[in-house]
């Protein structure tokens, strides 16, 4: 089951479950802004990131998301870096 993390490993904005959110494949979780930084990217696996489905309110309670919150800005600022770099040289 998908585990719904509390939170942007980014930056460490809130992301309750009914927020716009972007994960990958490993439910590496981060919010629109700095998965438009990432470029769709994971920078923890290099896959792709998609919108989180929502979990409907109702469901919730029998199955609670998690409350495990994961922040790792090394990882995404490198990530970050890497692709502005990338940018000045002219998007090779
Ligand atoms: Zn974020
Ligand atoms: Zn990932």
């Amino acid at each position: 089951m998908l585990a719904l993390r509390p939170n942007c490993e980014c930056c460490d904005n809130d992301l309750p479950p009914d927020a716009p959110a972007l994960i990958c494949s490993f439910e590496c979780t981060f919010c629109p802004a700095c998965a438009a930084k990432l470029g769709g990217v994971c920078p923890n696996c290099g896959g792709n990131l998609v919108a989180r489905p929502i979990r409907p309110a109702a469901r919730l309670a029998a199955h609670p998301p998690s409350t495990e919150r994961i922040f790792k800005p090394a990882g995404c600022a490198a990530a970050i870096t890497v692709r502005s770099k990338i940018h000045e040289c002219g998007g090779l």
